[in-house]
């Protein structure tokens, strides 16, 4: 029986961030990941000689002294991963029907871009640029000491991102161009706060890049850090258990039996999972729990891994978000790797679409590797359709592909136990913000909750909620000065 200060189930990387600021500080941290590889939605894997990322595309607010470089800074992970910056000029392409809009990096950029591509609306753009300043700006190291919510900004929360946009703007093409990058946060309308909708715009804005060499070298340099602090990372360890009493955790069990001793777990895995498999107390009240784990979760994506013939398809620095017509494809993000070769052609291009699950639910039973020819058979379609779908855009495309590979909501769903195979886990519902944004410090003692279905999804909101949860255990001014120290 090993005891720990801290025991963090899930090496996702909420879960590899918090152990490493809490290692920083000299707690006893031990990692349990129950796949061979941490990382969680950060996993890469070889195929065809070629690293290929899962899940991220791409980042914000990694221009220097921006909130995510602040963050790696802190983490002291920046040296070991090849970031590299998206154009300048327009890092996200928009093309909806046969209309294309550009976005250029910067705020100030973005609002005269958007001035001169619609001069009816000049007036209200700075307004709505102002809007996405300050809700982008509560992912600053300052408003962590406000915790979940920043009480000056609520409307923030309160009010959806497509009624802030089209309470302001009357053109529609307008409003396209805005929402043209909500598969990045699942956005609904009326449904999405509009913080969400601005943090990731704000982000970008704030320096986009790709990570050459996969993002599992986040993980591995994540990894060496809290184990340069002591802790420990350990992999291929399900944890089936968290014991609890009504004073509070005990410890956890695994899948192959062992019991590791702490009073303190940080879950960094899906609420439906940790409250499965966390020991009934009368801590926490049954309505919380029914609440917590019945929330809806953001659909799912049908990801599309393409290898590249050698010199045949120009890289492009640059991600496209393309939607058209009413097809069962009809709204994708094309995004490539860096070339690993650093030459001037791709060698893995990326396609994602949003997929309903009731199209992969008669599958549900079955586990990776072993769901049968009709399966092959419908995911072969899909890719088809989708190849169809973006040579409008990309006429070459379907001669350039070497090798095809996919991953559906099911392939989420069995790596990292997200239900039903969801991208970012829980909704946020600005009809609903309390109970959709959760504390990542519960009523039962020694009791953490981390990771995207917390708070914020995606490679910054993830760091976010992981600062946050530390803070609740470390307290807010240390953590916040802890990394003005090193940033
Ligand atoms: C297709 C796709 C594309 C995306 N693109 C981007 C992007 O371009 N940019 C961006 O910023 N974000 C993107 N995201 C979102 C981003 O990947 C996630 O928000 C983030 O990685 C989630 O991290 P996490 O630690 O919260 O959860 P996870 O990555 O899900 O980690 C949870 C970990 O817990 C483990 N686990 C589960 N149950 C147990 C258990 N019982 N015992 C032990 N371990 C367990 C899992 O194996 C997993 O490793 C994308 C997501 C998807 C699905």
């Amino acid at each position: 029986m090993s005891k720990y200060d801290v025991i963090i189930v899930g090496g996702g990387l909420g879960g590899l961030e918090t152990a490493l600021v809490l290692s920083k500080e000299g707690m006893n941290v031990c990692v349990l990941e129950k796949c061979r590889q941490a990382g969680g939605m950060l996993q890469s894997f070889m195929r065809d000689g070629k690293i290929m990322d899962s899940a991220i595309h791409y980042v914000g607010s990694m221009d220097k002294d921006e909130a995510l470089d602040r963050y790696f800074r802190y983490f002291g992970i920046t040296g070991e991963i090849d970031a590299v910056r998206l154009d300048q000029d327009c890092y996200d392409n928009i093309l909806i029907e046969d209309s294309r809009y550009s976005f250029p990096m910067g705020l100030d950029n973005f609002e005269e871009y958007l001035k001169s591509k619609f001069p009816s609306e000049r007036r209200v753009i700075p307004l709505f640029c102002k809007y996405v300043r300050e809700a982008g700006m509560l992912s600053d190291l300052e408003n962590l000491k406000n915790g979940l919510f920043n009480m000056d900004y609520m409307d923030y929360y309160t009010v959806s991102a497509s009624d802030i946009i089209r309470n302001n703007i009357k053109d529609p093409g307008l409003f396209d161009a805005l929402w043209g990058t909500s598969l990045l946060y699942a956005g609904i309308e009326k449904v999405t706060p509009f913080y969400i909708h601005a943090i990731t715009l704000y982000s970008n804005l704030k320096g986009a890049y790709r990570f050459r060499g996969g993002t599992k070298s986040i993980t591995d340099a994540l990894i060496r850090r809290i184990e340069e602090n002591g802790g420990t990372v350990m992999m291929g360890m399900e944890v089936t258990r968290i014991l609890a009493g009504n004073e509070g955790i005990k410890g956890v069990e695994t899948a192959d039996g062992s019991y590791f001793e702490s009073g303190s777990v940080i879950s960094d895995i899906h609420p439906v999972e940790t409250f499965r498999i966390l020991d009934k107390t009368a801590k926490l009240k049954p309505s919380f729990i029914s609440r917590i784990t019945s929330e809806d979760n953001t659909y799912g994506l049908f990801c599309l891994y393409l290898t590249m013939k050698p010199g045949s398809f120009r890289y492009i620095n640059q991600n496209f978000f393309i939607r058209r017509g009413n097809n069962r494809v009809n709204y994708v993000l094309l995004s490539m790797q860096p070339p690993a070769n650093m030459g001037e052609y791709a060698e893995v291009v990326t396609i994602v679409t949003p997929v309903p699950y009731s199209a992969f639910e008669r599958w549900d039973g079955t586990c990776v590797g072993k769901r049968g020819n009709d399966y092959l058979d419908y995911k072969e379609s899909i890719s088809e359709e989708i190849l169809n779908f973006v040579s409008y855009d990309f006429p070459d495309i379907k001669r350039a592909v070497d090798k095809k590979f996919t991953a559906t909501p099911l392939t989420f769903r069995d790596y990292t136990k997200t239900p039903q195979g969801s991208a970012y886990g829980i909704q946020k519902n600005c009809n609903k913000p309390y109970s959709t944004f959760i504390a990542g410090r519960t009523k039962l003692p020694g009791l953490y909750l981390t990771g995207q279905n917390i708070n914020v999804h995606g490679v910054l909101g993830v760091t976010i909620t992981s600062l946050l949860t530390c803070a609740d255990l470390l307290g807010s001014d240390y953590v916040i000065n802890k990394i003005k120290e090193k940033a």
